[in-house]
């Protein structure tokens, strides 16, 4: 995010040495502390919330599915038995939605980029490390076992597995189908990668339906392990949607699976660059001195000046007597507190832990989280801290026009403020003096998808427990405004 009025004068904050461990623990508060228990809400796209672990069943059959180079190591096994599953996916849904059978992928391939080199799809494989793809000319679907795979299984879990081997499935529907997925030579990379996504998302939701032979998802941390993975492997801020190689922006992408999971394939085929232009977000950076601080404004008592400006104009016409950013300790003095920030009902004031929220606002490590080696400094970016405060803030609002402000729908309806205030302050005639930079919104959903956010959260601090809803919500009030909120979150 960045800060209006001296553009070039807007330094990147200051790195704070040994910061490994961002501290999140109150200490000597004297109001009452609450830890934020997870709530369930209503349901998944029409699903039930379900809790158990995901991945293989215990009744798996052995994939009959053969792969060069595959080994007996565990992600291998994975991968053959999503390749055999999401085979059996679209064995089903070729003929019943587009009128054709599935003809199987020719060439499977497993490799390890750190073995001997082989030529995959023209390219040697030691160079495609962090890397799985569809080659059309080979009509090869090839992953990376020695890196990617194990990588993306530690972090998120088996279905990660599943969901970036669908997504390359999914190149592999796109190029048979062809005119029927409006498909052709001339078709953007973000075209089709939003339609990869999208079918990911509607494989996804025929697992939850208990329609696989194979693996078993459950509708709360198992989506949210197959959204987690795909966030982590977003383009970079700054990337330019209509670029080769975009995959689009995190946000972007848990559009599109989110948009699969409830819309099935058929509406993943109408995918069409009028619509990617309409509604992706990923954009180029502004200048060259947002290029050069990457976006960030630092995190200081300055910087929340205008963080309050915007918020107080962006909720001027609730009436409400505006909540007032104050710097202390993240805690109120009577109450409830949930550091390192709070909503003190009684002062109508937000208390902030400048410290602790500084250390949250430095710039995320993308590559670092990637290869696993991320940087001790690194944070979730500004955004991250701008949208906590909000996510307080709005509580005020909340309380002033009389909703709800405790239980589920009352996290889900934050989220949604913040996103209808994201949108408010992205708007060049809002007059707000804080604008979005590439890749805001997206340090925004990462803070989202944090265990510890506040972004869902009601009053008390009560998170939403599935991932799914979270981001539902936020998007809802950064596409339509907040009108959408109160109409929807009740
Ligand atoms: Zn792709």
């Amino acid at each position: 995010m960045r800060t209006g009025g001296r553009p070039g004068r807007v330094k990147a904050a200051r790195l704070i040495a040994g910061s490994a461990v961002v501290a999140l623990a109150a200490t000597g508060c004297a109001g009452e502390q609450v830890t934020g228990e997870l709530q369930t809400v209503g349901d998944v796209a029409g699903l039930p919330v379900t809790h158990f672990e995901s991945g293989l069943k215990d009744d798996a059959p052995k994939p009959d599915v053969q792969a060069d180079g595959a080994t007996d190591v565990i992600e291998d096994r994975l991968a053959l038995a999503s390749i055999a599953d999401v085979t059996d996916y679209w064995d089903e849904q070729m003929p019943e939605h587009f009128g054709e059978k599935f003809a199987r992928v020719d060439k499977l391939m497993s490799y390890d980029p750190e073995d001997e080199a082989q030529d995959v799809c023209g390219t040697s494989t030691r160079d495609m490390a962090l890397n799985a793809f569809y080659c059309p000319k080979d009509d090869l679907v090839a992953w990376d076992r020695g890196v990617l795979l194990p990588l993306l299984r530690n972090k998120f879990g088996n279905m990660a597995i599943s969901a970036v081997l669908a997504h390359e499935f999914g190149h592999a529907v796109q190029t048979r189908l062809g005119d029927k997925a409006g498909i052709d030579d001339g078709t953007g990379t973000i075209v089709k990668e939003q339609q990869a996504d999208c079918v990911t998302g509607s494989y996804m939701r025929w697992i939850a339906e208990d329609e696989s032979t194979y693996f078993e998802l459950s509708t709360s941390d198992g989506v949210n392990e197959v959204l987690g993975a795909l966030f982590l492997i977003r383009d970079a801020p700054g990337a330019h949607a209509n670029e080769r190689g975009a995959h689009g922006s995190g946000f972007d992408r848990t559009y599109a699976v989110q948009l699969g999971f409830e819309e099935g394939a058929k509406r993943c085929a109408e995918i069409d660059q009028d619509e990617v232009d309409e509604r992706i977000t990923e954009v180029p950076f502004k200048n060259e001195t947002d290029q050069a601080q990457q976006g960030q404004a630092p995190i200081t008592g300055g910087t929340m000046v205008h963080v309050q400006r915007s918020l107080d104009s962006a909720f001027s016409a609730t009436g409400v007597d505006p909540p007032q950013i104050v710097e202390g300790d993240g805690t109120c003095e009577q109450g409830r507190s949930t550091p390192p920030v709070s909503y003190c009902e009684q002062d109508n004031e937000v208390n902030i832990d400048l410290a602790t929220l500084e250390k949250i606002g430095q710039p995320a490590d993308q590559v670092g989280e990637l290869t696993g080696d991320k940087s001790p400094d690194a944070g979730l970016g500004d955004f991250a801290v701008f949208s906590e405060v909000a996510s307080r803030y709005v509580q005020g609002i909340q309380l002033g026009v009389g909703a709800p402000t405790e239980g589920g729908q009352a996290g889900l309806r934050t989220a949604c403020l913040v996103g209808a205030w994201a949108k408010f302050a992205n708007n060049p005639d809002s007059g707000s003096t804080l604008y979005l930079s590439p890749g805001d919104l997206d340090e925004a959903i990462a803070e989202l998808l944090q265990p510890r956010s506040l972004l869902a959260a009601d009053i008390l601090g009560h998170r939403v427990a599935n991932g799914f809803a979270r981001i539902e919500a936020l998007r809802n009030g950064y596409l339509d405004g907040s009108s959408v909120c109160t109409e929807t979150y009740t």
